[in-house]
């Protein structure tokens, strides 16, 4: 079948349509209704159907490839690999819920995991997901006041946590971060489940704190069944990456979710039981939820868990693993390309990564230039795909599992089956044409394994995603995009970047992507700024291959001249950006999208706003630096 039509399907024909795709999963009561939408714009799919992630994940599998790996972890940072079998990461996963059941977690109840990448965080959900408990995993690179906040919103009775994590060559103590944490909130944790890996000795809180190792020995030999769940319980709750500011607590549910990680690994990611999937995602954010743990194991795929970065110990590390595992789908970020954009290219030759049917790359835009280093570079397909927390699973990209469409660099691609994508004018609400800017934006209801709400505040999720756009109740994404007569997407930025140089309306990602077409530059940013004269002005910040290209002021400026030029010259002089300074690197979020905000705010001399979410603060000096110099 050709996508569109598939498509066309998935809107037209909703209820037929989606009781296929939950055929897909196993159910252990069937449900009564494919979609309840009598409140909008809330959706509740499967109605009356009762499921399990963990059963679906793990438990299925058991009867067709115990002893098949399920889960690989790899760390660089320690040295440690272990692999688990189906049958031995059922093992674990029991013991831990076991671990739960007996201090007393039950269905519904939250579990927050403050973990780094290490197996057990993988249990730990995996566990909470089998007995019906809620969890809410925070990034393991958020400091104590992200996590304060993130405990008081979802008010746990367990946390599950482990002395360090590493970065870098670098161990990082998370219990002094989690006590301190704690000590800040208001909501209390009865208990805290502590894994010790070794890395950092910690001083234990008697009655509060407990031992992994010595209670998974007290139930080795647990037999925990699933607990059934109806399709719209909640399994967890998650937060936006805070990039634009206030991150927001997404809501998801079990069956909804589960039919569409499982129709996802279908039709987009191609993956077979028996094969390896390779996300070097975290499990913190949206993606490594939905592709390094949920996902590859609905499948029936082996998952690798990587702690480590692209570039330790060398930056060959990525196809060594693809190599060793024969992985034959593979998810990463465009921030970690461009990471490796930055070193020898030989690295991308020197393993056999023949193995690899694609490369999925999602978080942030993927610029021409970029897409092609890799492509051409690695030899394999690559797959832009853009969604967002919200969603669970992309809204864009290409299902080469329904129709071979080729790739465009630059786009992400057509809109998936089950999402009603409309190109929005933001002030009228009109739907604009093609070629024509709009907000992206998504007729509800939403498709199954998109959030259910806000946690907690119903008023809030109706408010910030469903009446931005006047005149109709439609979901806003908050990105700036265009779409070609061929029904492909480009995304211009987020709404909030939009600059408007005197009178014109321009994306920071159309310049950012001119920009890149330098072979000079290896990632830059574009911000606007206030202007007397022509209300905004573009200011680009760019990061260079070899800082040496503008070692000194000659160079420096001879190289603006340069990058101002392609500017006119691809999307015209009111395009051009006023300045284009260098630093040696940008400010980005723990999960690698870049702070425009903050640079916005520091180039108009505003307070740079929430920085709980930034990678490394340093960052807004070098900006702050450049703007002196
Ligand atoms: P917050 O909502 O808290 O400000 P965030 O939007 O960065 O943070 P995420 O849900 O992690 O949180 O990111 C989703 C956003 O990332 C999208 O709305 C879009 O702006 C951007 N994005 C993701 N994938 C792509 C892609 N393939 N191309 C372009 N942009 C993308
Ligand atoms: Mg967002």
């Amino acid at each position: 079948m050709d996508l569109k039509s598939f498509h066309r399907r998935s809107i037209e024909d909703r209820g037929g349509f989606w009781a296929e795709q939950a055929g897909l999963i196993e159910w252990h009561k069937p449900f009564a209704a494919v979609l309840d939408y009598s409140r909008p714009p809330f959706a509740r799919w499967f109605v009356g159907g009762e499921t399990n992630l963990c059963h679906n994940a793990i438990d299925r599998h058991l009867l067709t490839q115990p002893d098949a790996p399920a889960l690989h972890f790899v760390s660089t940072e320690t040295g440690e690999e272990r692999s688990y079998s189906f049958a031995e990461l059922y093992r674990e996963v029991v013991r831990m819920a076991a671990i739960m059941l007996a201090q007393g977690v039950g269905r519904g109840d939250r579990v927050l995991i403050y973990m780094p990448m290490i197996p057990e965080a993988a249990f730990a959900m995996l566990a909470c997901a089998r007995i019906g408990a809620i969890h809410s995993v925070v990034f393991g690179g958020f400091a104590s006041r992200s996590l304060a906040s993130r405990i008081d919103d979802a008010r746990p009775s367990l946390i599950v946590s482990a002395d360090a994590g590493s970065r870098n060559g670098r161990v990082i103590a998370y219990k002094p971060l989690l006590d301190e944490a704690i000590s800040l909130c208001a909501h209390k944790p009865e208990r805290v489940l502590m894994v010790d890996r070794g890395l950092a000795p910690f001083a234990s809180v008697p009655g509060r704190d407990l031992g992994y190792a010595a209670l998974r020995e007290e139930h080795l030999d647990a037999d925990i069944p699933v607990t059934w769940l109806e399709s719209n319980e909640v399994s967890y709750t998650l937060y936006t990456s805070g990039t634009t500011g206030n991150p927001k607590g997404v809501q998801r549910d079990v069956g909804g979710y589960a039919v569409a990680l499982a129709a996802s690994m279908k039709h987009i990611f191609c993956g077979n039981p028996g094969e390896t999937y390779f996300c070097t995602s975290d499990i913190g954010w949206v993606v490594g939820h939905s592709y390094i743990v949920y996902g590859p194991l609905i499948a029936g795929m082996a998952t690798i868990l990587y702690e480590g970065t692209p570039i330790r110990p060398d930056a060959g590390i990525l196809w060594r693993l693809v190599e060793r595992h024969r992985v034959s789908v593979m998810f990463s970020a465009p921030t970690a390309i461009r990471v490796l954009k930055k070193q020898d290219p030989a690295w991308l030759t020197k393993y056999d990564t023949s193995s690899l049917r694609a490369l999925f790359l999602a978080g942030e835009p993927l610029d021409e230039p970029t897409a092609r280093w890799i492509s051409e570079g690695l030899g394999r397909p690559i797959v832009d795909n853009y969604w967002q927390t919200e969603t669970g699973w992309p809204i864009l990209t290409v299902a080469h599992g329904i129709e071979k469409t080729p790739t465009r660099f630059g786009s992400p691609g057509m809109a998936m089956y089950g999402y009603d994508v409309r190109l929005l004018h933001e002030q009228t609400g009109e739907e604009v044409a093609a070629n024509q800017k709009g907000v992206v934006a998504i007729e509800p209801p939403l498709p199954p394994g998109c959030m259910q709400t806000i946690w907690g505040d119903d008023e809030r999720f109706v408010k910030t995603y469903f009446e931005t756009i006047p005149g109709r109740l439609v979901y806003s994404t908050f990105d700036w995009g265009i779409r070609d007569p061929d029904g492909y997407y480009f995304i211009l930025g987020r709404t909030d970047d939009v600059i408007n140089v005197a009178g014109h309306r321009l994306g920071t990602r159309e310049i950012e992507e001119s920009l890149s077409s330098h072979e000079a530059l290896a990632e830059c940013a574009v911000v606007g700024v206030a202007d007397q004269l022509k209300g905004q002005v573009a200011v680009a910040f760019a990061v260079l291959k070899d800082p040496a290209r503008a070692g000194t002021p000659e160079a420096r400026q001879a190289l603006e001249g340069e990058l101002m030029a392609i500017v006119d010259r691809q999307l015209g002089a009111v395009a051009r950006p006023a300045r284009v300074h260098f630093v040696g690197m940008l400010p980005k979020t723990r999960s690698g999208k870049v702070l425009r905000r903050s640079i916005q705010a520091i180039c108009e001399r505003r307070d740079p706003g929430d920085l709980t979410t930034i990678e490394d603060a340093s960052a807004l000096d070098q900006v702050r630096d450049a703007l002196a110099s």
